[in-house]
């Protein structure tokens, strides 16, 4: 998961300039591969510095100097008070002013793309800092004064994408060429602001601007209360339950409060009524998701597109609604016959629990996906805790790192007010010959009021500035991970745990190793379908034996888990991928026929039935409304299948680049470049191949 990555529309970005930078930067790079094996691990009784550091809780620094200055959040010392947000605020309002000032200048001296990416810099700067302080700091205070500054400056950047004078500055530029020279990576980013402002409807006639503003505000409306409307549990009374399975939901007087699908629970029985019950029809939830999507069809409409999905992937890998449907087809026939398999297996777990089960039901996979692999697994999630303490797979990661980058994770001590919490660890990522790339902030632990989500944050971009030094790149990598228990407990990780972590550092070295000119295009203000890419790779590597051997090892004993155990544990990382997949591959389907044309064929629940029984193995159940809970459409809209096209590039990558040695330094980006061309015929094929031989 990644935050919202690009500020409004301001900074979305592509990842094309991105990838060829990226490549130049690893060829000119001049280390050579260390090997890294089992006999280069220290016994336990020697932790690195570096394991030792995430094994033990931060502590807080405590200060006896009175006079010492303490710092402000993130090093910036406008923060020390939550009234810096303010003087922040005010700063970019100038700064953006003079830089309005500079676009429209005849006596401007430097590039026009310098100048607009000095401005969406500025703003990004300050907004997805804000963004992100406002939902992480436990201060009322400090996380009110962040939310304000996101409003205001969102105001701000909605008055820059409609502003006719810039825009014009920009299109001069671009029809005319620039007074300084350009070159193709100048041209390609100030296509991309172009491309924003086209977003925003900025070059339609004043009437139609003025119903593209209003449509915009609507379809943000209707998509908070949809989102809202999603997650509302619902009430029935108490008499319409059997009385054996009330007690497992909430009461309230005479009724019983239903608020999830209670997936993971081991009764069929329970499973299948809070299914029922949770996806019932809704009649206002149904009406905003209509009016909703109609809006949306609207609006594309509005800008020339045929569809809202035609607008939404304009630019991306796949590019058009077409190919999109071609993908998810051609991945669905392959799929069918493995995830039937998959379905015949589950319902052998599921007669061993209830001997008289006939069937698969829409509410037994996840359950019985976990019980499949915890007997795939020999060892337990329990038994296989103490191998994994948050400080050893740090320390595997650090090594793979090495091996594969040559870049290692560095602990730096931070300054009094730096953190917005005691635990937070800060991270330097120091390259052998280039040095210092950037800074990723660990926000690990969970704690009260804390989003129960894990999260890639971008607080700075990386960019080169104007005097040729670099502006290093700022993470936030937000995780829920248990905190350590006692002083002689560490933070022990459970496999998904290990995944998960990968996985975000996956973003974190895609924003750090980006390097790229303009911060409009780093990192993951990439194409939707390109974003996933590094992070579902290091996905990988975290289910590879050969990588887990590297660090798995008792936080008591030292002892490495044994081969046998690492290996079952992997392969259980990898059972009932088909069935899961075919379950992607529904819901980007559902989202692309709901973003597709308008009016629909018929109603939103008809059109999951239809589309549910062409491409599911399970049967869709009659008077449950699925769609009213796809929270996603909001956030994804008609982009749901990019996870799907970044898990198919970075198989294609493993397979091509990593299979045979894991630790194998390989200059994997020409490649991603390749993959555009050759998306459907060799990343889809490796892909399936995968998932069907493993
Ligand atoms: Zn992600």
């Amino acid at each position: 998961m990644m935050s919202s990555k690009a500020f409004l529309q301001f900074s979305q970005g592509k990842c094309s300039t991105y990838t060829r930078q990226f490549q130049n930067y690893l060829r000119s790079s001049k280390c050579h591969r260390k090997q890294w094996t089992l006999e280069h691990i220290s016994s336990v009784s020697t932790w690195s510095p570096f394991a030792a550091a995430f094994n033990t809780r931060p502590q807080r620094k405590l200060s006896l100097n009175l006079k010492l200055e303490k710092t402000g959040l993130f090093g910036i010392h406008e923060l020390r008070d939550p009234t810096g947000f303010f003087l922040l605020k005010q700063g970019v309002e100038e700064r953006v002013f003079r830089l309005l000032e500079e676009a429209s200048s005849s006596t401007r001296n430097r590039k026009m793309v310098m100048v607009f990416d000095e401005l969406s810099d500025t703003l990004c700067k300050v907004a997805d800092m804000a963004d992100f302080v406002r939902v992480a700091h436990q201060n009322k205070d400090v996380a009110q004064a962040a939310e304000e500054t996101c409003v205001e400056l969102a105001s701000l950047v909605e008055q820059l994408n409609t502003n006719v004078a810039l825009h014009q500055a920009l299109q001069t530029v671009l029809t005319e060429g620039d007074k300084f020279p350009t070159d193709s990576v100048d041209q390609r980013v100030a296509e991309l602001f172009m491309f924003d402002f086209q977003q925003s409807g900025i070059h339609l006639e004043d009437e139609k601007r003025k119903e593209f503003v209003k449509l915009n505000g609507n379809i943000h409306l209707l998509g908070t209360f949809f989102q809202r409307g999603s997650q509302k549990p619902v009430s029935i009374p108490k008499n319409k339950l059997p009385e054996n399975l009330r007690h497992v939901f909430g009461v309230d007087g005479d009724n019983i409060m239903v608020s999830g699908l209670f997936s993971d629970h081991y009764s069929s029985m329970v499973r299948e009524a809070a299914y029922r019950i949770f996806l019932s029809h809704d009649a206002h939830q149904a009406d905003i998701l209509k009016t909703l999507l109609t809006a949306r069809y609207r609006l594309a409409k509005l800008v020339g597109f045929d569809t809202y999905s035609h607008r939404a992937n304009k630019g991306t890998i796949i590019n058009s609604p077409e190919n999109i449907v071609e993908f998810l087809n051609l991945l669905s026939q392959e799929l069918k016959p493995r995830a039937k398999i998959d379905f015949e297996d589950m319902l052998r777990l599921k007669q061993q629990e209830e001997s008289t089960a006939k069937e698969i039901m829409p509410w037994d996979p996840p359950y019985l996906t976990a019980i499949g692999r915890q007997k795939r697994s020999t060892m337990s999630n329990m038994n296989s805790l103490p191998y994994f303490s948050l400080g050893c797979v740090m320390e595997g990661l650090n090594n793979l790192l090495q091996c594969l980058f040559a870049v290692s994770l560095q602990h730096v001590e931070m300054e009094l007010g730096e953190a917005w919490n005691d635990d937070i660890y800060k991270l330097a990522v120091v390259h052998q010959t280039e040095g210092v790339l950037g800074y990723i902030y660990c926000d690990f632990f969970e704690r009260y009021g804390k989003p129960n989500q894990d999260c890639h944050f971008t607080i700075q971009g990386g960019r080169r500035r104007d005097d040729g030094s670099y502006q290093h790149p700022v993470v936030v990598l937000q995780l829920s991970l248990p905190a350590a228990r006692g002083s002689n407990i560490p933070t022990l990780l459970t496999p998904g745990n290990v995944d998960n972590l990968f996985h975000e550092f996956g973003h974190a070295m895609h924003s750090m190793l980006g390097r790229t000119r303009y911060q409009h295009v780093t990192g993951t203000r990439c194409s939707t379908d390109f974003a996933e890419v590094p992070s579902v790779l290091m996905e990988f590597f975290a289910a590879e034996p050969r990588v887990i051997s590297t660090f798995a090892r008792h936080y008591k004993t030292g002892e490495p888990m044994k081969k046998s155990d690492v290996k079952n544990l992997c392969d259980a990382k990898k059972i009932f991928a088909a069935s899961d997949m075919q379950q992607q591959v529904f819901f980007s389907m559902l989202d692309q026929v709901y973003h597709g044309a308008h009016p629909l064929s018929g109603s939103t629940s008809d059109l999951l039935a239809q589309i549910q029984s062409q491409y599911c193995n399970i049967e869709y159940v009659p008077g449950t409304e699925w769609e009213l809970r796809f929270g996603h459409l909001v956030g994804y809209g008609a982009k749901y299948y990019a996870y799907l096209v970044s898990r198919a590039v970075a198989a294609q990558v493993w397979h091509t680049c990593f299979k045979a040695d894991p630790f194998n330094r390989f200059d994997i980006f020409p490649l991603f470049l390749s993959v555009k061309v050759s998306l459907f015929y060799v990343a889809l094929h490796v892909f399936i191949n995968m998932v069907i031989s493993e």
